[in-house]
């Protein structure tokens, strides 16, 4: 569970009634919406809630970094509120449908030396992709 609004109260941010919407949609599990569907998901619980004030607020949460941007088909980024657990994405590609996962093993330990070039290796994001149980049961 990311509990996103405990961890917002937690660290005193002012929780004004936009903010608050804006993190109660991004609150649970494999939470991973572009921009455009949190303003429609705040717009239902909040109607007069602007598209610039989710835009505002998934910046700031974003530098907080109690959010993190996903971005797993080129396309519209997407927020993750499971900003703390280091993890990678598994993607539907018929329904875009998008899972946290955590490979068994350390994805970036498991690059050979002679595969860094010299680098100092320091983050790896992993998207595997595949065919959700719903579209390979339509
Ligand atoms: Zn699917
Ligand atoms: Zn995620």
């Amino acid at each position: 569970m990311s509990d996103l609004l405990e961890r917002l109260r937690g660290r005193g941010w002012r929780l004004t009634a936009q903010r608050r919407v804006v993190a109660e949609v991004l609150n649970g599990d494999h939470v991973h919406y572009t921009a455009d569907e949190v303003h429609a998901l705040a717009t239902s619980r909040l109607p007069e809630i602007s598209r610039a004030t989710v835009y505002n607020t998934l910046g700031e949460l974003v530098s907080l970094g109690e959010v993190i941007e996903v971005s797993t088909d080129g396309r519209a980024k997407r927020y993750d509120p499971n900003a703390h657990h280091d993890h990678h994405h598994l993607v539907c590609s018929r329904c875009g449908t998008i899972r946290d996962v955590h490979p068994a093993g350390n994805p970036l330990s498991d690059l050979p030396e002679q595969e860094r070039f010299g680098f100092a290796v320091t983050a790896v994001e992993v998207t595997y992709r595949g065919v959700c149980p719903s579209c390979a049961s339509a």
